[in-house]
């Protein structure tokens, strides 16, 4: 019989800070006569976190991963679906019978989007992405994109060209000016010209163009944002860009990890030194004796220790292998705390950390 497990790590999350981020967000960009696609991909399209989004009547709910909008699908989900990374000819039929819209940069997929919608008696929805130098998805050649979009318009039936689109800030770090938003605008505007049409979205971004909205300056044309990091945990913004989000919630997600051992104990290894757990020679500072904790959970639920941020201060993250997370804890020690076996420290969560935590099986998760 398999071992049910129960109690921590845990992970909890607070459905009703979720729910306010998102009228945030929503009822800003409303403001400025821009939709939102709320992209559920960062806490891996947990459905009762997609369901707050539901309520709160985003225009769409988009993730990067089919099954985790299959599954809204299937749970009777009303919000129009929106796949937003670009879609593998293999998925084709899949994407036609979960998502009601998607992005697209490949016309071998556009033709194949478009049989699988004929042959399921659906028009599906697409809009085109264009690359303006952040260098990972869209057409680089404009001229192309436009030829593209006239034959979508024209020959391919079973589709609708819904708009066009872009990202920045996530491959090449490129910044969403308002001057590189409106290189989106002009090819929109182009395609209409060819087309003899206007288009219907004009999608232009993701966190990153939020920031044009906080600042005003966001180009009229664009209408749709897709936004993810800037709802589920508002950190981005603030921290690297230092724009004001106090009413925002950054504290969503609290992740829950036991202390399984705590010692006093040399911070600097003994003994011939070669390589960690996972092939890496690292750097230890010595510091003499301090006292350390160990809690029970370790790279495997959540990568990278460096993107854990503990909410008790005094604490620092030292290391990690697989399953344990070592934490320096001498500063708490020294300002009157500590930690004793069986407590319960909390973190939270960075992109990366959230992502993974999310994902894992081995993380109990709790809505509150
Ligand atoms: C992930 C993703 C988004 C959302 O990005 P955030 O930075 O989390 O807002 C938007 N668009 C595309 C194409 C994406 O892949």
């Amino acid at each position: 019989m398999a071992y049910i497990k129960h109690g921590y790590p845990k992970l909890i999350v607070d459905l009703g800070k979720l729910r306010h981020n998102i009228d945030y967000v929503k009822d800003l960009c409303a403001k400025e006569g821009v939709e939102i696609a709320g992209v559920i991909k960062g806490c891996t399209g947990l459905v009762p976190c997609a369901r707050e989004y539901e309520k709160a009547g985003v225009k769409f709910i988009a993730s990067s991963r089919l099954e985790q909008l299959a599954a809204l699908k299937e749970e009777g989900f009303q919000t129009p679906l929106l796949m937003v990374r670009i879609p593998m000819l293999s998925e084709a039929e899949d994407i036609v019978k979960y998502c009601d819209y998607s992005l697209n940069s490949e016309l071998v997929v556009l033709e194949e989007l478009n049989r699988q919608a004929g042959l399921q008696g659906k028009i599906h929805n697409v809009i085109l992405m264009a690359d303006c130098g952040d260098l990972r998805e869209g057409w680089w050649d404009k001229d192309e994109m436009a030829d593209v979009a006239l034959a979508v318009e024209n020959e391919l039936a079973n589709l609708h060209l819904t708009g066009v689109g872009f990202n920045v800030g996530c491959y090449g770090s490129i910044v969403a000016t308002p001057e590189k938003i409106n290189e989106l605008i002009t090819i929109a505007e182009n395609i209409e010209s060819k087309i003899g049409r206007k288009l219907e979205v004009v999608s232009g971004g993701a966190t990153s163009s939020f920031m044009r909205v906080l600042d005003g300056n966001l180009p009229e044309r664009v209408d749709m944002l897709r936004i993810g990091e800037a709802i589920l945990l508002a950190y981005d913004l603030p921290v690297l860009y230092g724009y004001d989000l106090s009413e925002m919630h950054q504290d969503i997600f609290t992740l829950q990890a036991e202390v399984i051992e705590v010692k006093d104990k040399p911070s600097h290894p003994v003994g011939e030194r070669g390589f960690d757990a996972f092939g890496h020679q690292i750097e230890y500072v010595d510091r003499g004796i301090r006292r350390r904790a160990l809690v029970a959970l370790g790279k495997v639920d959540y990568g990278d220790p460096d993107d854990l941020l503990p909410r008790m201060e005094g604490i620092e993250i030292l290391g990690a292998s697989s399953d344990h997370t070592i934490l320096d804890i001498q500063d708490l020690v020294d300002a009157g705390g500590d930690l004793k076996v069986g407590d319960i420290i909390e973190f939270d969560l960075k992109y990366s950390t959230m992502v993974y935590l999310t994902n894992s099986d081995n993380i109990e998760k709790v809505y509150i």
